[in-house]
């Protein structure tokens, strides 16, 4: 008999399905830091400019050593000389200042005998020496970051060279999470006898700033049927991803599948082939895509990885994003006959072992995890050494 649940891959292809870049914005450089590029940037011209000197020193025309030169001016960074440089002559000139017409070289400092107002070389100097030709860096018209690329410091310094003022990105996705559960307390509060404190409300806020979203809104939502509508139009509201933890499954207080129905949020799955994670639901309403995430807090956070890291990438038009490595089993690791497991592993020499107890409640064994090995579906054990997909957490 075929397996009525998507799979893993199936699921991520309903989701990619709906997640559509965004409209860009002109972001200046302060804001664009881990902002995803919706443009190529193309240098406006030659970076360096002009030839430059890479020392300290002299600038000075090329050929034998011994030579006495008469100093006759000084090029500094800012400041060039606005002279030529003739033959027994030369020129003082900092780092980074603009090689003089003329000179076709630059005698560091160290190899230089200075002797009042003229110079004597403790060097032979070839053409070109110390000297930085223009174009060396980026070179006109030529593309040096593109689209879908987040932007890291060097990118937002390469592309000040490149000439831009400000830079088209993917605006940044605002993301809302809401915890149900009636058994729920904030972090630090006295528990009461079956009250358990909120991690899913800070670890999949943390997840999501980790992926560059904006938290618009993170709340606790009691089990009940009005709240839960009432706490989920505002999300919506608020978001362009909706984050909803517990309460997916089919007991009598989860109210968050009646909750969307009656919202119009329109269901694309519900249910995956995955351990943890099974109930997982996701839909749309407009442009917001909204998961349904299981309430266990390892189950809620790995379907986030899973699912709605790589929507949060595409709704930034990434291009890239992150290909799965692969990693050799270490030790034999028990399989589910139905669903894909995604296991917590550390990596040693190389191989991966399971964390520990893997039960979906377990939070400790995703904080020891350096990935989530993928497990599939079988019967009896995965042996040691087989390789597997290893997801980053
Ligand atoms: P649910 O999906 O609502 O049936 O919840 C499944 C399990 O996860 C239950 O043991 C809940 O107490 C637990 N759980 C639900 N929400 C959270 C949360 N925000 N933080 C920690 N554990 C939770
Ligand atoms: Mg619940």
């Amino acid at each position: 008999m075929s397996d009525p649940l998507l799979s893993i891959d199936g699921a991520r292809a309903l989701i990619l399905a709906e997640a559509r870049p965004r409209t860009p914005v002109a972001l200046a450089f302060e804001a664009a830091l881990g902002r995803v590029l919706a443009q190529d940037v193309t240098a406006a011209a030659d970076v360096p400019r002009f030839a430059g000197s890479a020392m300290d020193g002299f600038a000075i025309r090329s050929g034998a050593a011994g030579r006495r030169l008469r100093l006759v001016g000084e090029s500094r960074a800012g400041a060039p000389f606005g002279g030529e440089v003739g033959d027994g002559e030369a020129v003082r000139i900092s780092t980074g200042a603009a090689l003089p017409a003329g000179a076709d070289a630059v005698l560091q400092q160290e190899l230089v005998e200075e002797d009042g107002a003229q110079i004597v070389l403790r060097d032979a100097v070839d053409p070109g020496r110390n000297v930085r030709a223009p174009g060396e860096d980026l070179r006109a018209g030529e593309i040096v970051l593109q689209r879908g690329r987040r932007l890291g410091p060097a990118d937002l310094g390469v592309a000040v060279h490149a000439g831009l003022a400000a830079l088209q990105c993917a605006p940044q996705p605002r993301l809302a999470v809401l915890a149900t559960g009636d058994e729920l307390r904030p972090p630090g509060a006295a528990l009461e006898p079956g009250q358990i404190h909120n991690s899913n409300l800070v670890t999949l806020a943390a997840l999501a700033e980790r992926e560059g979203c904006a938290v618009a809104l993170a709340q606790q939502v009691p089990d009940d049927p009005a709240a839960t509508r009432a706490a989920i139009a505002q999300a919506i509201a608020a978001a362009d991803v909706v984050i909803l933890s517990g309460g997916v499954s089919v007991g009598p207080h989860d109210h968050v599948k009646p909750a969307l129905e009656a919202l119009g949020v329109q269901e694309r799955f519900w249910r995956v082939a995955l351990r943890p994670g099974k109930p997982t639901w996701f839909g749309v309403t407009g442009d917001t895509l909204v998961f349904g995430l299981p309430g266990n807090p390892v189950s809620a956070m790995v379907t986030f990885l899973l699912f709605a890291r790589p929507a949060i990438a595409a709704i930034e038009g990434v291009v890239d994003a992150a290909v799965p490595g692969h990693v050799r089993l270490g030790e034999p690791l028990p399989r589910d006959p139905r669903r894909d497991e995604c296991a917590r592993v550390r990596i040693a020499d190389g191989l991966a072992y399971a964390t520990g107890p893997q039960g979906s409640h377990v939070l400790s064994s995703m904080a020891l995890a350096d990935g989530l090995a993928v497990v599939p579906r079988g019967e009896g054990e995965l042996p040691a050494g087989t390789e597997v997909e290893l997801l980053e957490i």
